[in-house]
């Protein structure tokens, strides 16, 4: 396995990446869990300035890390600044809070006094993927930096330059040593990190395939684990709901990152009063994008992380039309250079369409046809996956019950919400399990230690 930067707008290769040997990985190991013993004792609120450290360098450096990114995934650059900005939210967030999550609780019990102490557990493994290459590192390095488990990353092949560049500011914000280690290394290797008796959990973003050779390995080893996989979000519009509002988002629900978001809108559910305009809606919003260099202010559609992915895509679009969904807008021949993808929208996906139950990771929305609201309800929880979604109605309180109904990690209501760090972001199904972000992400992995005093 080889970490390569590649350009996806060229296809040239900017950088080759040495893989790390075992004696690497040997001194991380070594180093992490040293660090660890030290900090089972350490107060939790004694890591917050470093934690805020690591805020100021990537604010102080944000156009130079946003710039990796779109060079190395094709991340348009303004959203590549926006990742960023979140990254030091979601740092400083935890720098601030944590403590109070974390304080020891006391229950009174029939032997006596307990106090619930929240403790690190050891070294994590986490596994990343190429979408958002600082923001999936730091939902995990945020909390559990605060937690004090130490951590070992191993990031996607596709994004060794911003994997590195995350490690430079954490070391130059002053972590400890074995805080914190960036590794390229193979599939085996994460095996054995993850069997090591020194590691107790791994986290993973990425592919349900990934998740479920990765949670079977934790599994073998009784390791705690976390996934957060895809989604293939409904979009519900009611009778009521407000098209205009709904015009504001449309293209950023489905079109942001190029696509490349696991709780982007993937299927557009309609009842029948507004599926035409919502069809003519959606068309309009993919006719006005602007696909090409994501360097440029002027460019509103980036190209895939990789020509790898487009050709996937491309073939995935090929596939739902062999099976009978009609192509209502943009063409199968994908000829654009290097990753630039055209956007699709597909309708009459039938049951039957390997489409229906599939994630289109990229720019395709699929709209559906239903009679009305239980219908949408029906097929919005006819999936594989349970992320997120996203319910439009006139009366925010009846949206908000059909949300309810909805088996998924979250629905945001006449809003398409994106993540922030205070809300508990995961799936259900096999969209995965366990939360990032939030005061819940914070408790993953960590040990809530009992000590009874009579
Ligand atoms: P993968 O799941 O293959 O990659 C995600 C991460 O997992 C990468 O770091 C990858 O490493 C690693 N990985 C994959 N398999 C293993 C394994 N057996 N052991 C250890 N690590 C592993 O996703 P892809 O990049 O191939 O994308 C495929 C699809 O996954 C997308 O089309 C989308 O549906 C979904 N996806 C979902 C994301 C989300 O945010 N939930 C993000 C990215 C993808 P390496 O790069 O070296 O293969």
């Amino acid at each position: 396995m080889s970490y390569q930067t590649i350009n996806p707008l060229t296809d040239e290769v900017l950088k080759t990446y040495p893989n790390h040997d075992a004696a690497y990985v040997e001194q991380a190991l070594v180093k992490g869990d040293v660090l660890y013993k030290q900090w089972r004792n350490d107060p939790v609120a004694s890591r917050g300035p470093v934690l805020n450290k690591v805020a100021d360098l990537m604010a102080a450096q944000s156009d130079a890390l946003a710039k990796i990114l779109t060079v190395e995934m094709g991340k348009r650059f303004v959203e590549a600044q926006g990742e960023v900005a979140l990254c030091i939210s979601i740092a400083r967030y935890y720098a601030e809070h944590a403590a109070d999550f974390l304080k020891p609780e006391h229950i009174k019990s029939s032997i006596g006094t307990a106090q619930v102490i929240s403790r690190p557990t050891g070294i994590l493994m986490m596994v990343e993927p190429w979408n958002f290459p600082y923001y999936q590192i730091m939902r995990v390095f945020a909390p559990n930096f605060m937690v004090g488990n130490p951590m070992l990353l191993k990031h996607a092949s596709n994004c060794p330059m911003a994997a590195e560049a995350f490690e430079k500011i954490v070391i130059a914000a002053g972590v400890p040593e074995g805080a914190f280690a960036n590794l390229y290394i193979t599939y085996d290797q994460v095996n054995q990190i993850i069997a090591d008796k020194r590691v107790q959990g791994v986290a993973l973003t990425g592919s349900e395939r990934a998740g479920q050779l990765v949670a079977a390995e934790a599994g073998k080893n009784m390791k705690q684990s976390s996934l957060e996989l895809g989604g293939s979000d409904p979009f519900i519009v009611l009778d009521d709901a407000n098209l205009s509002e709904i015009k504001k988002i449309i293209s950023g629900a489905r079109l942001f990152n190029a696509g490349q978001v696991c709780t982007s809108s993937k299927r557009f559910i309609v009842t029948e009063k507004n599926y035409e305009q919502m069809l003519a809606m959606l068309k309009e919003a993919f006719a006005a994008v602007k696909l090409g260099d994501p360097m440029l202010s002027t460019t509103t559609l980036a190209p895939l992380s990789s020509s790898k992915a487009k050709q996937n895509l491309a073939q995935q679009v090929r596939a739902a039309v062999e099976n009978g969904a009609t192509l209502a807008f943009g063409s199968l021949a994908q000829n654009k250079p290097a990753a630039l993808f055209e956007p699709v929208i597909l309708t009459n996906i039938t049951k039957e369409n390997p489409a229906f139950y599939q994630e289109f990771f990229g720019p395709v929305g699929q709209i559906y046809r239903v009679p009305d609201e239980a219908a949408a309800i029906r097929l919005a929880n006819d999936s594989h996956y349970g992320l997120s979604g996203v319910v439009f109605g006139g009366s925010p309180e009846h949206a908000t019950e059909v949300a309810s109904q909805l088996e998924t990690g979250s629905v945001f209501v006449n809003s398409f919400g994106g993540t922030l760090p205070e809300l508990p972001f995961g799936g259900v199904k096999n969209s995965g399990y366990g939360r990032e972000l939030g005061r819940f992400g914070i408790e993953t992995f960590v040990n809530k230690e009992t000590i009874v005093t009579k």
